[in-house]
């Protein structure tokens, strides 16, 4: 098993190394972000152990730039932050697990093999609706082949809607899915929100996929619109 390990502190990357060694993988290592995406182009990793904080690009980006051109390798994401916030970023950026340092080798060894034994990463499934299509990995929304730039607010609006497509969802219950606590404002603020989504997403296309609801908030038409 080849294992490429991402860290910039030498003292670090090297115990890692070494630890690894004695368990019979092959190790490389990489200092930055950068050079973890030459690494990962040039050779064939069974996983890779990636630290969120790197010089150039960080741990989120180099992830996410590997999903993007479809390397599926998977990745133990380490962090000296802990939190649920972190942790969804890391998962939403393609990492399959996650350990905060500081952690003992045992345990890391044993989340890699873990990871090594499961049956490879599978990509996120894209979201559509006729050619409407959401990437939850690229961040990226598409009318066929046209590119739509949404904002992360409008995102997350289009992919509630979309994984619940067909179904009447309520101003209300998208406020509690992507607005955070910290929100005091009404339900009028949806509405600004799936304007200036339909702007984006429907008008220019002279589609509708957003259907208003009548007294019960909006639907996404499966087909589109
Ligand atoms: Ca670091």
């Amino acid at each position: 098993m080849r294992v490429l390990v991402v860290e910039d502190e030498t003292a670090m990357a090297e115990s890692l190394r070494d630890g690894l060694v004695n368990e019979g993988f092959a190790v490389d290592v990489a200092g930055d972000g950068e050079e973890a995406l030459w690494y990962a182009s040039e050779a064939a990793y069974d996983a890779i152990i990636l630290d969120l904080m790197l010089p150039k690009l960080n741990g989120f980006k180099v992830c996410r730039a590997l999903r993007e051109r479809d390397d599926w390798t998977p990745i133990l994401m380490l962090t000296a932050k802990s939190g649920h916030l972190d942790e969804a970023e890391g998962l939403d950026t393609g990492a399959d697990d996650y350990l905060t340092k500081p952690f003992a080798f045992v345990v890391l060894l044993a989340r890699l093999r873990s990871l090594l034994r499961r049956k490879g990463t599978t990509r996120p499934v894209r979201l559509e609706a006729g050619d409407l299509v959401l990437d939850p990995v690229t961040h990226q929304v598409r009318r066929g082949e046209q590119v739509i730039d949404v904002t992360p607010r409008e995102f997350s609006i289009l992919e509630y809607l979309l994984t619940h497509s067909g179904e009447a969802i309520s101003k209300q219950t998208l406020l509690d899915h992507v607005w955070d606590f910290e929100f005091d404002g009404g339900p009028n603020i949806v509405e600004v929100y799936v304007g200036s989504l339909r702007k984006k997403i429907d008008t220019p296309f002279d589609k509708t996929a957003i259907v208003t609801v009548r007294g019960a908030g909006y639907m996404l038409d499966p087909t589109g619109g």
